[in-house]
């Protein structure tokens, strides 16, 4: 089938380049010259383990094209995909959809014959129904079906999640259009992963179902960590004895320094604005938003006390920037917050990040960026591990005693065991570790 997306970002470049691994002819549409330039010279503007190769192997083939040009790639498509941004609007939180509803614009005045037009993008209940207004009013005779297909893939897992997906949901009530959109998947979905057919709004409430839910499940074991810490339990025992029951699950269940990244804390507060505009209240999802809030900065005052209660003076070396392993993505990383805090409290910042430091340069101000995770903890008063990069996950703990000044580690990801850390010399704290006596 001829397909384009539209905004070539994290998902839809994955959702294009894997579109065209499964044999359709794929074109990728981005306002962003840069971005576009870059890619025709196969370099892609984000980091996400094996896509590169995947889109230098379809764009040989020739099923995987760049453009800025909308029109042209929308009017010979079947299928178009709206993958723009929807970024949390600064005045109230609710999802900003200028974006999506410029390129819908573009897309009603460029398309040809049937199409079916397809938000992947994140969007509030109730969208669906106004793209279609929205192109019924730019274009008239349309023949148009606007479908929900919220995308689940994971940054750093993106291509292995949309090749392999639990499930695909599609919101559309229009027999034709669904029977585009099972064609369209056939590949991924013959094998095992189901297709899941809904009303338009229905398909546009799970994907936020989706992510609330799993924002309060880390957010709950983070608030056992605390009490474990409280009460000289091990919450790495507790999460695996509470996952091993099928109705709990184990995944989503590692403490941290509460969620970041550019999906779960937009899509809660998302959430909690459709919802007020409902009257109706999700008390959960509020203490959720609040909660997470509030641990992020807690993170400093661990360090603070890990160092007798301030790091005024002091230098802290950050190992790890971006909100998970595996991305260079660092919007709403929680090692904002951590470093903002730190420097509040007078320390001097060092970080090393394996491939994110190029987007944390954009964030993060007074920060010695190194390449090297050695080279960063030398002459360090503490080491806080905040991303669990696999190559942070196995420092030299004997070379790191040598070169920092004062042997402390703040592990905020339980990546190391405290036993092996502190026969290195180091004082360590991690995450709901409490002492059981
Ligand atoms: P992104 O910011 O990485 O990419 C968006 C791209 O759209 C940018 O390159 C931008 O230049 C382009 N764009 C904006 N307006 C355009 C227009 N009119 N024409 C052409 N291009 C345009 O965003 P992302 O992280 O890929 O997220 C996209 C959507 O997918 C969001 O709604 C997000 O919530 C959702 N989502 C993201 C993830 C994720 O892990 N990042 C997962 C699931 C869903």
């Amino acid at each position: 089938m001829r397909v384009a997306i539209i905004g070539t970002g994290y998902v839809g470049l994955v959702s294009g380049t894997c579109f065209a691994e499964i044999g359709h002819s794929v074109t990728c549409v981005d306002k962003d010259e840069g971005k576009i330039a870059g890619l025709h010279k196969g370099k892609l503007p984000i980091y996400e383990p094996g896509l590169d190769e995947m889109v230098r192997t379809n764009a040989e083939a020739g099923r995987l094209s760049f453009t800025t040009d909308l029109t042209a790639a929308v009017s010979t498509a079947e299928v178009v995909f709206i993958a723009v941004g929807t970024p949390a609007r600064a005045a109230d939180g609710q999802a900003d959809l200028s974006y999506v509803f410029a390129a819908t614009r573009e897309i009603a005045r460029a398309m040809q014959g049937y199409t079916v037009v397809v938000t992947k993008s994140t969007v509030p209940v109730g969208t669906g129904d106004a793209i279609e207004r929205i192109i019924r009013r730019e274009n008239p005779t349309a023949t148009v079906s606007v479908v929900s297909n919220p995308e689940f893939l994971r940054e750093g897992a993106a291509v292995d999640d949309f090749m392999k997906p639990d499930r695909v949901v599609v919101g559309s009530n229009s027999q034709q259009a669904r029977a585009m959109m099972a064609e369209l998947y056939r590949p991924l979905t013959g094998n095992a992963s189901p297709i899941l057919f809904a009303g338009r709004r229905t398909a546009e409430l799970i994907k936020y179902t989706a992510n609330a839910f799993l924002a309060t499940k880390i957010t709950f074991i983070n608030e056992i960590a605390n009490l474990c810490e409280a009460v000289g339990a091990d919450v790495r025992e507790v999460a695996n004895g509470i996952g091993l029951d099928n109705r709990i699950g184990g995944k989503f269940l590692q403490p941290g320094p509460g969620y970041g990244g550019s999906c779960f804390p937009k899509d809660t507060l998302a959430l909690l604005r459709t919802a007020q505009d409902h009257g109706i209240t999700l008390r959960l999802v509020e203490d959720t938003v609040a909660v997470n809030d509030a641990r992020k900065r807690a993170m400093a005052r661990k360090v603070m006390e890990a160092m007798g209660g301030s790091v005024e003076g002091l230098t802290v070396a950050v190992l790890g920037l971006t909100f998970k392993p595996d991305t260079d993505d660092m919007r709403e990383s929680p090692s904002l917050s951590l470093i903002d805090a730190l420097q509040r409290g007078g320390a001097t910042v060092r970080a090393h990040d394996p491939v994110g430091t190029e987007q944390a340069r954009r964030y993060l101000d007074d920060v010695e960026f190194l390449g090297d995770p050695y080279d960063c903890v030398e002459g360090a008063d503490v080491i806080v591990l905040m991303t669990e990069w696999d190559s942070l996950r196995r420092l030299d703990l004997r070379r790191i005693r040598g070169l920092v000044r004062q042997p402390v580690f703040v592990d905020l990801r339980n990546a190391y065991r405290s036993d092996v850390v502190e026969r290195f010399g180091f004082r360590f704290t991690g995450i709901g570790l409490g002492a059981e006596q």
